[in-house]
C-alpha cells in the first residue's frame, strides 16, 4: 500500500479558505482544529466523507502570511481526480464563480483543468479513468457524477529530479510510470492519491514558501510498524527522519527529501472519527488533550467559520 496521505498548504484568511473548498469545490470539511505547534492558528482539513487517506487537503491559515512564490524545491501543483465527463461541468462552474483557470490541456493522455484558489495556490482537476466508479461526498451542491474523488497527485519542481525519484522508488514504494514533456511520472499502488510527477527545473529560481504554497506532503503508512520500516529506509539514504509525533488523527514522521521539500510519513489510523462522529465531522473545534485546558483562550482568537459550529441557542 503506497500513495499520498494528505497535502498541507498555507492559506491567508481562514473564512475565505473555508468558503472556497466547501462551497466552490464541494469538499467535506472534516476537521476544525488548531496547528498543534501554533495553537492560535486554525488547522483546517477537507476531504471526502470520512477524510480517507488520499483525499485530505489541509491548511494553516495565517491571515497576514506573505504570498508564496512558485519555483524549485516546492510543490508546483496539487491535482484532484474527477470523472473525465465532469471537466466541462467544472469549467462552467469556474466561469460562473469567477475562479481563475486555464484552458484544458492534456497530460499523460488525461484532460487537466488548472486553476488557482483565492490565495493563488496552483490546483488542477484531472479527468481520470476509473474516477466515475469511486465514491463521492454528496453533502455539497455538486452532483456525485461531477464531484471530486480525492487527489490525483502532486507535481514537484525539483533542481535534480534523480535523488527525489530515488526517495519515491526506494523509500515510498512508487514505480516509474513514464514521461510526458517535462514531467516524469511515478505511480503508487493506490489510485486515489497515487501520482507524483517530478518536473526537473535546473537553474530555476528557488520557490519561496508563503500563502498559496504547499507546506508539506504526507505519504501513507499502513501502521506504526510499516512507518518505522519506511523511516529506516529514509535513514539508509542518509536523510534524517524526525521522531514519531502524535497528530491525533494520524502519527507522523517528517523528513526533508533531497530536493528540499518537506515529506511526512503518516499512519492511516486512527482517522478523523477518533474524537467526533462521522455525521458531524468538522462541526466543533477539536483540540488535542494537551491544549484542552487553554480552550477558552484559543477560541477567543479564532475567527468564526460560517456554517460550522453548533447551532445558535
Ligand atoms: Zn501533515
Amino acid at each position: 500500500m503506497s500513495g499520498i496521505h494528505h497535502v498541507t498548504a498555507i492559506a491567508g484568511k481562514a473564512t475565505r479558505n473555508y468558503d472556497f473548498y466547501t462551497r466552490v469545490l464541494g469538499l467535506r470539511f472534516v476537521k476544525k482544529t488548531v496547528n498543534f505547534d501554533d495553537p492560535a492558528t486554525y488547522h483546517l482539513y477537507y476531504g471526502d466523507e470520512v477524510g480517507h487517506p488520499g483525499t485530505i487537503l489541509t491548511f494553516f491559515p495565517w491571515e497576514h502570511a506573505a504570498e508564496g512564490r512558485g519555483g524549485g524545491g516546492l510543490a508546483q501543483q496539487t491535482a484532484f481526480r474527477v470523472p473525465a465527463s465532469a471537466i466541462g461541468y467544472w469549467t462552467r462552474r469556474f466561469v460562473e464563480r469567477g475562479v481563475t483557470h486555464q484552458a484544458i490541456e492534456r497530460r499523460f493522455g488525461e484532460p487537466v483543468l488548472s486553476f488557482t484558489d483565492p490565495d493563488g495556490m496552483s490546483l488542477a482537476l484531472v479527468g481520470a479513468a476509473g474516477a466515475e466508479a469511486e465514491a463521492a461526498w454528496q453533502g455539497a451542491d455538486v452532483a456525485a457524477e461531477h464531484a471530486i474523488r480525492g487527489f490525483h497527485g502532486v507535481t514537484l519542481m525539483i533542481e535534480d529530479a534523480g535523488k527525489t525519484a530515488a526517495v519515491l522508488r526506494d523509500v515510498l514504494g512508487f514505480k516509474d510510470a513514464g514521461t510526458d514533456g517535462p514531467f516524469a511520472r511515478f505511480h503508487a499502488s493506490e489510485a486515489i492519491g497515487g501520482i507524483v510527477d517530478l518536473r526537473e527545473a535546473k537553474g530555476f529560481i528557488p520557490g519561496r514558501l508563503g500563502r498559496g504554497s504547499v507546506h508539506h506532503i504526507a505519504f501513507r503508512a499502513a501502521d506504526d510498524a510499516s512507518q518505522a520500516t519506511i523511516a529506516q529506509r529514509v535513514r539508509e539514504l542518509g536523510l534524517q527522519p524526525t521522531q514519531q509525533l502524535d497528530r491525533n488523527y494520524f502519527r507522523s514522521v517528517y523528513f526533508r527529501e533531497p530536493g528540499h521539500i518537506l515529506f511526512e510519513i503518516a499512519t492511516d489510523a486512527p482517522g478523523f472519527a477518533v474524537d467526533e462522529p462521522v455525521a458531524t465531522l468538522g462541526r466543533d473545534l477539536k483540540l488535542p488533550p494537551f491544549l484542552e485546558g487553554r480552550r477558552k483562550e484559543i477560541e477567543a482568537v479564532l475567527p468564526a467559520l460560517d456554517g460550522t459550529g453548533p447551532p445558535a441557542p
